[in-house]
């Protein structure tokens, strides 16, 4: 069972908000007009201005071997890792065949999350483009998205589908255009959502019956204690979709993906065909990760880039720990739970460079696991609860600026923490830790001293 968990912790979730690049934006918006017709997606994508070249900005290199480029003259290939369209003259509309990539990327949204009954959940932010001036400029950037020196394209994508589509404004009969700006899921297909509370539910109907039987009710208990946590409901309630990626594959997986007040999430493996106390105690803690998402999200939380995801991460299962311990006492409960992220936080603290991803060698767990030692340290810190602490480090420094481990101290400092904790806090995360378990250790009884 420790394997199993152990495993499935590692596909747990995505950023919210993937790496930006540090390009400049254009004022005006690119269009993609997506369509699917007969099980068929196409997409055109209509630019603001000329480019030379241009690269997809989200689930990079994925679409080479899927996506055929119909426009003349111009061709779409891998370059340096980037999916980069070239063209022998200036490009303002792209017109693709888009066969949908439904595999999880790591760090990034899933493009087409696939329902059994064949139909999706598609994330709108895999037609984004940046310009480049020619392919040396794209080779240039080594595979790093934040070196481009193009122009990022503000997104609005436009889905005609000739099958009903639910989304944040509701369900879109078929044969109607839905507009929406940015990255968010977009439901296409059949399944009628359920409406409980400020909750809508898309769930696969393949899913067996022991999970989605009472899923309403548990989802009602996580979003409740987060109610309770973060001292809000919902403003706009949230939207929710639950695929069944099959039974083929032994134990079991979750994978889930936070847009804005969008879940989207799915579940595999052959040990959901039978019911199972210890998957079901997971779940528990699946959704109330993902779900402090939802509420970072709407509280104006900040969400850090991937090398800082211990920021979202860690307070997510820090707070999920919390709440899972009051709803699902099987699961281990909160002390086990943040201990074992600590054990596992030095292990992989001592062998790498830091807490930020890039320091953890790429590997995106060490944000869940030092990020929740963080997160109890900044609980234990400060004079208010963990959400408060966000809540009001996102109304201090809103979204408009990154919010660097350097803005973090100054919220530590703003919410009333005292200089010795923050300091052992700042070495805590800005040195390496060849002894992490001592320096975690030290750090606990720092802020328990201080306490
Ligand atoms: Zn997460």
């Amino acid at each position: 069972m420790y394997r199993m968990l152990a495993l499935l912790l590692l596909a747990a979730c995505t950023a919210t908000e993937p790496e930006t690049p540090s390009s400049d934006r254009a004022s005006v918006a690119m269009v993609a007009d997506v369509e699917l017709s007969d099980g068929q997606w196409q997409a055109d994508l209509m630019l603001p201005m000329e480019a030379q070249a241009v690269l997809f900005d989200r689930a990079l290199g994925t679409r080479a071997e899927r996506w055929a480029l119909l426009t003349e003259g111009a061709s779409l290939q891998n370059i340096g890792g980037f999916d980069a369209v070239t063209s022998d003259r200036p490009l303002t509309e792209l017109s693709f065949r888009v066969l949908p990539h439904t595999e999880p990327i790591r760090q990034d949204y899933t493009p087409f999350i696939p329902f059994s009954d064949g139909s999706a959940a598609l994330f709108t932010g895999q037609f984004g483009l940046l310009s480049a001036e020619n392919v040396a400029a794209i080779e240039a950037m080594g595979g790093d998205l934040s070196r481009s020196q193009g122009v990022q394209f503000p997104l609005l994508t436009r889905i005609t589908a000739d099958r009903p589509m639910v989304t944040t404004d509701g369900v879109i009969e078929p044969g109607r255009t839905y507009e929406t700006e940015g990255g968010t899921f977009v439901y296409v297909g059949g399944i009628e959502p359920f409406e409980s509370g400020n909750l809508t539910l898309v769930t696969d109907p393949g899913l067996p019956p022991w999970l989605t039987d009472d899923l309403d009710t548990a989802l009602a208990k996580v979003f409740d204690a987060h109610t309770e946590g973060w001292g809000r409901r919902l403003a706009d309630g949230a939207l929710l979709f639950l695929a069944f990626r099959g039974a083929e594959k032994d134990g079991f997986s979750s994978q889930g993906s936070v847009a804005g007040r969008v879940l989207g999430a799915s579940l595999s493996g052959r040990s959901l065909l039978r019911p199972n106390p210890a998957i079901r105690d997971y779940l528990t803690w699946f959704y109330a990760h993902e779900a402090a998402h939802l509420y970072q999200n709407d509280a104006g939380t900040p969400v850090s880039n991937a090398p800082e995801a211990w920021m979202h991460e860690g307070a997510a299962s820090y707070l999920a720990n919390r709440i899972t311990e009051e709803l699902s006492p099987g699961h281990g409960g909160f002390r086990q739970s943040q201990d074992k992220s600590a054990a596992n936080c030095a292990e992989t603290l001592s062998e790498s460079d830091g807490v930020t991803i890039d320091g953890g060698g790429g590997t995106y767990q060490i944000a869940y696991d030092c990020g929740a030692v963080i997160a109890e340290i900044t609980d234990l810190l400060t004079p208010m609860r963990l959400e408060a602490f966000w809540t009001e480090a996102g109304e201090a420094y809103g979204r408009t600026k990154p919010f660097t481990t350097e803005a973090f101290f100054g919220a530590l400092e703003t919410a009333g923490a005292r200089e010795e904790g923050i300091a052992a806090l700042r070495g805590f995360i800005t040195q390496p830790q060849p002894d992490a378990a001592d320096a975690i250790a030290d750090l606990y009884s720092v802020a328990e001293g201080i306490r």
